[in-house]
């Protein structure tokens, strides 16, 4: 691989912007939004319900189109459902009459293709599910499901995975041992994630960037490092420096939102660049 290969974003969004036809007129979800993902990097969007952060992570997904702009991974332009992306949204989307086997199995069965038994064994073993096989999604918590649903994602092997708020209705102390899972598997996959979340800590826990969107049409406002190094232990996570973060993130996000409702904004402290 070249020096510039290894420059080349792995995911590049150019100019995505997105109308929805409704009932009542066209909705532009969002606008001439640009980013680029690296390799082996986490990124996290965070911004206002409704600022258009699932609209831009399906359009990464090739899950629906883009009105304007692309999306490219490794250079070439996304169509469609590809097998190098893998997904995890809110809720597991499990189907309640297979049991946890016969789930993450179902990907493959469509496809057609064989699951590779060693990966997918690895990956139960990694996510704490071994002997659940058999489980119904009735009989398992929602920390298990979204287990599941973190190895039917990984399943194929994919080299991007996408998360759409993928714990954002767990209780507080799942989600943490998620986000302590989810690291440890990219600190030996080094998969590329990318992390809509609307947990400022989360974003801070989980990424190497944080991507702040304007509420609708959602628009990359601006951008934050998070040069904080992993594992991400309790004592990092207590240190002032994740605290002035994730402050100025919030306060950008609230003042976004106050600005639109006639109040000036806050001063919004400078992003670490
Ligand atoms: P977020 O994930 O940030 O909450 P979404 O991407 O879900 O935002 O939605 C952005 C805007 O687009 C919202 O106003 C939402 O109501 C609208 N929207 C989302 N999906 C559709 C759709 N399929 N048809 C029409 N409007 C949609
Ligand atoms: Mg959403």
């Amino acid at each position: 691989m070249s020096a510039q290969d290894s420059l080349d974003p792995k995911l590049r969004v150019r100019g995505a912007t997105k109308i929805y036809s409704t009932a009542s007129g066209d909705l532009l979800a969002i606008d001439r939004c640009s980013l680029d993902v690296h390799a082996g990097e986490i990124v996290a969007i965070v911004g206002p319900s409704g600022c258009g952060k699932t609209t831009l992570l399906w359009s990464m997904s090739g899950l629906h189109g883009l009105t304007a702009g692309d999306v490219l991974l490794d250079g070439r332009a996304i169509t469609g459902p590809n097998p190098e992306i893998g997904m995890v949204f809110q809720d597991a989307n499990l189907l309640p009459w297979r049991n946890l086997e016969a789930n993450i199995n179902f990907p493959f069965e469509i496809k057609g293709t064989k699951p590779d038994r060693l990966w997918i064994d690895e990956l139960v073993h990694k996510v704490g599910l071994e002997g659940f096989g058999g489980r119904f999604p009735r009989e398992l918590s929602g920390g298990m499901q979204q287990r599941a649903a973190l190895v039917r994602a990984l399943s194929f092997k994919p080299s991007v995975l996408l998360m759409d708020e993928p714990f954002g209705a767990l209780d507080a102390f799942t989600r943490e041992e998620m986000n302590r899972l989810v690291e440890e598997i990219w600190l030996e996959t080094r998969t590329t994630i990318v992390l809509i979340t609307h947990s400022i800590e989360e974003a801070i826990f989980m990424s190497d960037r944080v991507i702040v969107m304007s509420a609708r049409p959602g628009r990359v406002a601006n951008e934050y490092r998070v040069p904080f190094p992993r594992p991400r232990s309790l004592e990092i996570m207590a240190t002032k420096e994740v605290f002035d973060l994730m402050n100025a993130i919030k306060l950008e996000i609230v003042g976004d939102q106050k600005s639109r409702f006639g109040h000036a904004a806050s001063p919004v402290a400078q992003p670490a660049q």
